[in-house]
Formats: C-alpha cells, structure tokens, sequence
C-alpha cells in the first residue's frame, strides 16, 4: 500500500494577516505540522539582546549563530521553541524581541542560515511554514503557495485587539507604529523582501472572518490535493 505523499504548504504575508491562525488550522486538517519560520528570526534576536550584540552588526550575529540551535516543537497551540534548549516561546514575542527580529531579518547572511535550517524541516513534506518568503525563496517549489493580506488598517487594528490595548490610546499607537515600521522593513528591504511569488494564490482577509478566510484556504489546498492525485 503507497502511503499519500505529502506536500509543502507556503504561507507567506504581512503581520496581523492571520497567517498563524490559518497555519494552525490547515496544520490541524491535514495532519501536517507547522512551522513558523518568524519565530526562528525572533529566537536569534532574542540571543543577540542577551549577548548584547547589535542586531545590526551581522559579523557579531553570524558568529552568535555558529553556536546556536533553535528547535520549534509545533503544538496544538503553536510552536514551541527552544533557544539552545531552553524554551523561550513566551519571551520571544515581546516587544525588544520583536523589533530585535525585524533588524536581524534584514542582513544576508543570516537569512542564508536561516534559509538552510528551514529547507531541512521541510524535506519530509508535511509541512506548513508561514513566513515572509517561503514561497520565493525558501520553498520555491511548494506545491501550494498562499499570500495571505488584508488592509493596513485592518491589521493594525487586530494588532491593538489582542494586545488589549483598546482602551489606552498611547499604547495602541505605538502598537500600530511597530507594525507599520515592520512592514516597512520587511518589505523594503533588499535582501529576500516579502513579495507574492508569482505562482502564490491571494487572499485578502480584511473583509473576511476567520471562518471565511480558513474555508477559502483549505479549499485552495484541497483543490490543488485533487490536481495531483494526492
Ligand atoms: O512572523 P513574525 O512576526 O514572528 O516574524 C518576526 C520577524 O522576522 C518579521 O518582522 C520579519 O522581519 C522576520 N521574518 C523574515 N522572514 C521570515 C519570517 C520572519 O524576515 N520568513
């Protein structure tokens, strides 16, 4: 009996897209596991606060690297990560860390070690990774590839929701300000910019619900599970 070979599911966008959330899901439906390639970036950043190295210097980051492992252990409830073995995955979604991760993200040679871990958990096929540019440049050949978007507004709004941060309007705007410096970098960048891969199929999310936005990705998946007899 042929056991169903299993594909690579790319999931790639701004944050506050709700790329986590479909990730998840999918990864639930499938039986596939999912990998949040962010949280990768966040666990480096996150090392180079605690070796006070500057997440500009990428000589400094490179040589904190060679003598780092960073382990994601997918849950029901998200990634688990391991930072050289100590679990970190509450502290990496801070605000030093997250603004951390945005600046080591930029430099080459890091996303270049970055690049080759994630390629080696995806190798089995089974996987969703969500990141900025799986399908352009980490999994070029995912068999499917999902740009997930919605309005800026939209998901600074969803930002300032979960953090809570409705009723304090100062707080909530350095919310929205981080997410708009985020953007800025992510996408102006030069080295592996978030862009749509040609061949990724959209979804604009900022007029769906969760429920709409997980049913249009499951049936992208489904269908594309069709097209290759699997
Ligand atoms: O997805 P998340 O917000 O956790 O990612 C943290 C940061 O890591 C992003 O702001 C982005 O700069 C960077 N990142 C990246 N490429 C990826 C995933 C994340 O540059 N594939």
């Amino acid at each position: 009996m042929s056991i169903a070979r299993k594909i690579v599911i790319a999931i790639d966008g701004p944050a506050g897209a709700g790329k986590s959330t479909i990730a998840n899901h999918l990864a639930r439906h499938l039986g596939y596991v999912n990998l949040e390639s962010g949280a990768m970036y966040r666990a480096l950043a996150l090392k180079a606060i605690e070796h006070n190295v500057s997440p500009e210097d990428p000589a400094a980051l490179m040589s904190l690297a060679a003598t780092t492992t960073i382990t994601l252990e997918p849950t029901e409830a998200g990634n688990r990560v391991l930072l050289d073995g100590r679990d970190v995955s509450q502290r990496i979604r801070e605000r030093d860390v997250t603004d951390a991760a945005s600046r080591v993200s930029q430099h080459p040679p890091v996303r270049a070690w970055m690049v080759e871990r994630q390629r080696a958990l995806g190798l089995q096929g089974g996987v969703i990774m969500e990141g900025r540019d799986i399908g352009t440049v980490v999994f070029p050949n995912a068999e499917v590839k999902i740009f997930l978007d919605a309005d800026s507004a939209v998901r600074e709004g969803r930002r300032v929701t979960q953090a809570n941060a409705q009723d304090d309007p100062a707080r909530a705007e350095k919310l929205r300000q981080d997410l708009r410096e985020r953007d800025h970098r992510d996408t102006t960048r030069t080295a592996a910019p978030l862009r749509p891969a040609p061949d990724a199929i959209h979804i604009d999310s900022s007029t769906l619900n969760i429920d709409q936005v997980i049913a249009r990705a499951e049936q992208i998946v489904a269908e594309k599970l069709k097209y290759l007899g699997l």
